[in-house]
């Protein structure tokens, strides 16, 4: 069956629709910034909650008040700019605290001029749509930021969301996983229809080795749908284990020669010049780093051909 998508095809962007408010059912909207980055708003009957808080290209604490008048957390699946700068609208956001300091990197004009670059291809009035200077002058030093571990529930009232540590893309990278509605909110951890990025340095991401075990370990949940904060949303729950075989599949078979391109010199996702790596598999595009394949081949080497 051909899932629903949402949103179900690129809008015009306008200042009005920057963040487009999209009700999939009585417990969740989907929040959709700038074509990008989708958000997710749960609603319990007791609480509820925001899983990432996007660009920070408008405040968007309207848009959640208008449709509910429960009180609501925040929460980020992991420290990259485009899930944590609009933090700055809330005075406290939950994130695991092995990206805390990869959020606070993101917190200065720099990165923020590099947010609108990286949408400008695609909406080019976007710095009047935003309002660049006023953006620019932004900052998260308002909002107190919280940490979560693997296994914290959020209890919303008759809905719970639990954190599950997917260490990869990030190194604290988490999904939220409601059993009650058999869904699985993965953040970057995985991707239908657009390119799942393993490209960071190996300072900010964590070892492929500990990402294919927490892909196994989500695996075992009872998940029908998988809602990522990029690309298509949502999936089927067997993305969880079609990533999981991709990796496998990369760690044992990929040729870094045949994936190889040379980062054009407009690219604001990695520096121009530098090469970068892909991968493909079970239809997932995998942008990596090299340097993450010699790690996991160091890996199995060690350990008699293990991809875990
Ligand atoms: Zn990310």
């Amino acid at each position: 069956m051909e899932l629903k998508k949402y949103p179900a095809e690129k809008r015009k962007i306008t200042r009005e629709n920057l963040i487009e408010r999209i009700q999939v059912n009585d417990w969740l909207y989907v929040l959709n910034e700038a074509n990008s980055a989708n958000m997710y708003l749960v609603i319990g009957e007791k609480r509820a909650l925001l899983i990432d808080a996007g660009y920070g290209f408008r405040d968007m604490r309207g848009l959640i008040e208008e449709v509910t008048s429960l009180p609501y957390d925040v929460i980020c699946t992991h420290g990259h700019d485009d899930h944590v700068l609009g933090c700055k609208w809330f005075p406290k956001a939950y994130l695991n605290e092995r990206d805390y300091d990869l959020c606070t990197s993101n917190d200065n004009p720099v990165q923020l001029e590099k947010q609108l670059a990286s949408r400008r291809p695609f909406i080019p009035d976007i710095d009047e749509l935003v309002g660049k200077e006023e953006y620019l002058r932004t900052s998260l030093k308002n909002c107190e930021f919280c940490f979560v571990k693997e296994g914290d529930i959020f209890d919303l009232g008759g809905l719970t969301l639990e954190v599950f540590e997917i260490p990869g893309h990030t190194r604290g990278s988490i999904g939220l996983y409601c059993k009650e509605k058999k869904a699985l909110f993965s953040g970057d951890t995985m991707m239908k229809n657009h390119i799942l990025v393993y490209a960071q340095s190996l300072d900010t991401s964590a070892a492929p080795q500990d990402y294919i075990r927490a892909l196994g370990k989500l695996e075992k949940l009872d998940v029908e749908l998988v809602w990522p904060a990029h690309g298509e949303a949502p999936a089927e729950g067997s993305l969880i284990g079609a990533t999981r075989e991709m990796l496998i599949e990369w760690a044992k078979h990929a040729n870094p020669e045949e994936g190889k391109s040379i980062v054009p010199a407009d690219s604001v996702f990695a520096k121009p010049g530098s090469f970068s790596y892909k991968f493909t598999y079970n239809g997932i595009k995998l942008n990596y780093n090299v340097l993450h394949l010699d790690q996991i081949r160091t890996f199995m080497q060690e350990h008699e051909g293990a991809v875990e």
